[in-house]
């Protein structure tokens, strides 16, 4: 067996770090999510302190036929944008019947899912020993409600694609907010609303 093919049939990681040695990690930051966040006015001011990196992935793509897998590990680090816990872009597969497996490896936080055709929310534990399994037609964002990095591995076929379009124009009808201590679900205009009450 030759080395290049080995490199693709095994990978180590670190659980700690979030970190898979050789990955291209890509790398989203405060200002990579502009419009994503439901409080814009907590928006506006946080990103006039800081630029800070919300979340990095790590993806692996050892083959992309038609029954090849591709994974990836993301770190999403703890924090908020006033109320609303950061959280990655979200998305739908471009190859809508796509179904993704989500592994928690460190960390607390959840999966908001959302049904393309039903509407229908569901807010998910995503932690260090859970799994999440992701249906198709079902975009997907993951929240770190906890106080350390949120790590976890997604894997999907390689043929899904990333649908971040849909989600930029429309987001998810939900909300993840921070109130008495206790992460909640949300209707997104209702917590808007009450924003400007
Ligand atoms: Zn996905």
């Amino acid at each position: 067996m030759n080395a290049s093919l080995l490199e693709k049939l095994a990978q180590e990681y670190d659980p700690r770090t979030g970190t898979l040695p050789g990955a291209q990690a890509s790398q989203r930051h405060l200002i990579d999510l502009r419009g994503s966040f439901a409080n814009e006015a907590a928006y506006d001011a946080a990103a006039r302190q800081g630029n800070p990196l919300l979340y990095s992935v790590s993806m692996v793509q050892p083959a992309s036929g038609d029954g090849d897998l591709h994974y990836g590990l993301g770190v999403l680090l703890p924090g908020r944008v006033g109320s609303e816990y950061y959280f990655t872009r979200g998305h739908f597969h471009v190859w809508r019947d796509a179904a993704e497996v989500y592994i928690g490896l460190r960390g607390s936080g959840c999966m908001l899912l959302e049904g393309e055709r039903t509407g229908e929310s569901h807010l998910v534990p995503l932690s260090a020993h859970s799994i999440v399994y992701v249906p198709g037609h079902t975009a997907h964002r993951t929240i770190n409600t906890g106080t350390e990095p949120l790590i976890y591995f997604g894997i999907c076929p390689a043929k899904s694609g990333h649908d971040y379009g849909t989600i930029a124009r429309q987001n998810f009808r939900k909300v993840v907010v921070e109130k008495d201590g206790q992460p909640t679900l949300m209707d997104r205009v209702e917590f808007v609303n009450a924003l400007h009450r």
